[in-house]
């Protein structure tokens, strides 16, 4: 029987984070707990957070600014914080916030309904937020939920060994963990029996995949075996980094025809110099040469990537190099950012920062840039056939479905949702800023 406790969770942050929340879901209402939209039914809430920039680090100190108003009414509610922002400020948190209960950190997924049974069982605060050597959270798979059954996450790896010098991820997320490769791929399996057709793979840095594990896989090896599961007919991946695009992967967008023809590849900055201070181990030449590569391995082929400006000590000449990149990659869409100094990251201690107005001016000129090449890129497919998988109704319009190309491009057309979770082909009509216009043939 449910325990009649509602749960109302808020993600913040990266698709890693919204699979975690998945998972968080599952757990909970494997005991009972029941989640909800609605915050003031909740028994429970809690924020499941980022703290990779300060635009997202705020918004979770707003958002449980807010939430003080529901414990003054309910003193039984319950409010927990999760994921890096948990993990980076533990007992902090609880310090600095008065009317929170709750601390859980990357690794101590597993132990939420636990933590919740204690506190209502002493009313005092907990923080969780070690790090193990098996990170069981790893192994939670989330369980069928309505209307979601075309795509679906799975986790191959969580934390990072790279240690960029602006990054808090290693920090916050840990060192590299790698699953077994045999529960991923009955994951993926149990998936497609649920009726899922396309998979991503999630890590901080899935190329790395499998260096932690003694005689497993290597990454295009576990793409090769999905590739192989019968009723799987897309799978995706992300995040690449570009010095660890090995050969092999690079020929498994050749060869593996469910791999879909998309890759993120963040760039962060087209400047050797600051490339080198960021601790990125490519130069531009390098980078450029490997999307060259994928782009002769797998003609039409989108490429996207993540980019900040404003990095420390980043100069005008810097900034150009940088647009002179996009310039030259021609990005099918670019995530770019401001740069945020993180504390406890090395690049944070860095004396030459930028000025604010400096970094607003530069994110948007690169941004129209990026702007007029998207838009053009899109318009190029005017006239096209594409293959889409049908995903669901659009947000845009009312009666129309929404797909997506294998290069990760949104197309709406009109159609019945009966094809909700097929393959079709379209002919696109038009291309605009952020999706394209379909018509099915
Ligand atoms: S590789 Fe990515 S996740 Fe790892 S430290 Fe660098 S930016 Fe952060």
């Amino acid at each position: 029987m449910p325990n009649g406790k509602f749960i109302y969770l808020q993600t913040f942050g990266c698709q890693m984070n919204v699979h975690d929340s998945e998972k968080m879901l599952s757990i909970l209402t494997k005991h009972d707990y029941r989640p909800t939209d609605d915050i003031h039914r909740a028994d429970i809430i809690l924020l499941n957070t980022c703290s990779v920039r300060a635009k997202p680090e705020h918004k979770v100190y707003s958002a449980l600014g807010r939430f003080k108003k529901f414990k003054e009414k309910n003193h039984h509610l319950i409010i927990g914080v999760g994921g890096c922002v948990a993990q980076q400020e533990g007992e902090r948190l609880l310090d600095r916030i008065g009317h929170l209960d709750l601390v859980f950190g990357t690794h101590n997924l597993h132990r939420l309904p636990d933590l919740i049974d204690d506190i209502q069982a002493s009313r005092r605060p907990m923080c969780a937020v070690e790090f193990y050597d098996e990170v069981r959270s790893l192994e939670i798979f989330p369980a069928p939920s309505d209307g979601e059954k075309v795509k679906s996450y799975v986790t191959i790896m969580q934390g990072c060994d790279n240690f960029c010098s602006f990054c808090i991820v290693p920090y916050v997320r840990g060192r590299e963990k790698s699953r077994p490769s045999e529960n991923i791929l009955g994951e993926i399996k149990a998936l497609s029996k649920r009726g899922v057709k396309e998979v991503t793979l999630l890590g901080q840095n899935v190329n790395s995949y499998g260096k932690d594990l003694s005689g497993g896989f290597t990454f295009p090896q576990l793409l090769a075996h999905s590739n192989e599961i019968e009723g799987i007919w897309r799978i995706r991946f992300t995040t690449s980094h570009p010095k660890d695009i090995s050969k092999e992967l690079i020929m498994a967008f050749g060869k593996l025809e469910k791999v879909c023809k998309h890759i993120h590849l963040p760039f962060q900055s087209g400047s050797d110099r600051v490339l080198e201070r960021m601790g990125r181990g490519y130069t531009r030449k390098q980078y450029m040469e490997k999307t060259e590569q994928l782009r002769e391995v797998c003609p039409g082929i989108g490429i996207t990537a993540d980019v900040m400006v404003g990095f420390p000590g980043e100069d005008e000449r810097d900034f150009h190099e940088t647009l002179d990149l996009i310039q030259r990659v021609q990005f099918d869409n670019l995530f770019s950012f401001k740069y945020s100094p993180r504390n406890g990251t090395r690049a944070a201690r860095y004396p030459d920062q930028i000025d604010e107005s400096t970094k607003s001016h530069r994110l948007e000129v690169l941004q129209k840039l990026q702007k007029q090449i998207t838009f053009k890129r899109n318009q190029g497919l005017e006239e096209r056939y594409e293959e889409i998988l049908v995903e669901g109704m659009s947000k845009a319009a009312k009666e129309e479905l929404t797909g997506r190309t294998s290069s990760n491009k949104v197309v709406n057309f009109k159609g019945s949702t009966d094809l909700i979770g097929q393959l079709l082909k379209v002919k696109i009509e038009k291309g605009y800023m952020n999706s394209l216009r379909g018509k099915i043939v």
